[in-house]
């Protein structure tokens, strides 16, 4: 989407581990943590994703994952992006605004 002309006007970590951006247009996303790392666009998760087999999708959970995944630092990258360092350690996720955009309105659906 070439289009894509929202910006956020501020961003803020609420106290229940969602990302909350306020958009130029007066809209507001909250997007859980969790959800956010589990859409990361990196190349390396999207690979992961894509090799998950059924049987792999056991609920089998790690001590990093059983912890709060928290936001550790979030920084702009030119105008139309952000990347996040996640308390686990990953940080190489690139959110552009418009992957932002959809997360914040999927989640505002429950
Ligand atoms: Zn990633």
């Amino acid at each position: 989407m070439s289009d894509f002309n929202f910006y956020p006007t501020d961003i803020s970590l609420s106290d229940d581990h969602c990302l909350v951006i306020e958009w130029n247009d007066n809209a507001s996303s909250r997007i859980p943590f969790k959800a956010l790392r589990d859409n990361c666009p990196c190349a390396h998760c999207r690979e992961a994703a894509r090799n998950l087999q059924p049987a792999e999708l056991l609920p089998v959970i790690s001590a990093a994952e059983a912890r709060p995944l928290m936001i550790q630092g979030m920084k702009p990258l030119g105008n139309y992006a952000y990347t996040i360092a996640f308390s686990d350690g990953h940080d190489t996720g690139i959110y552009k605004l418009e992957l932002l955009r959809q997360l914040g309105d999927l989640s505002s659906e429950t």
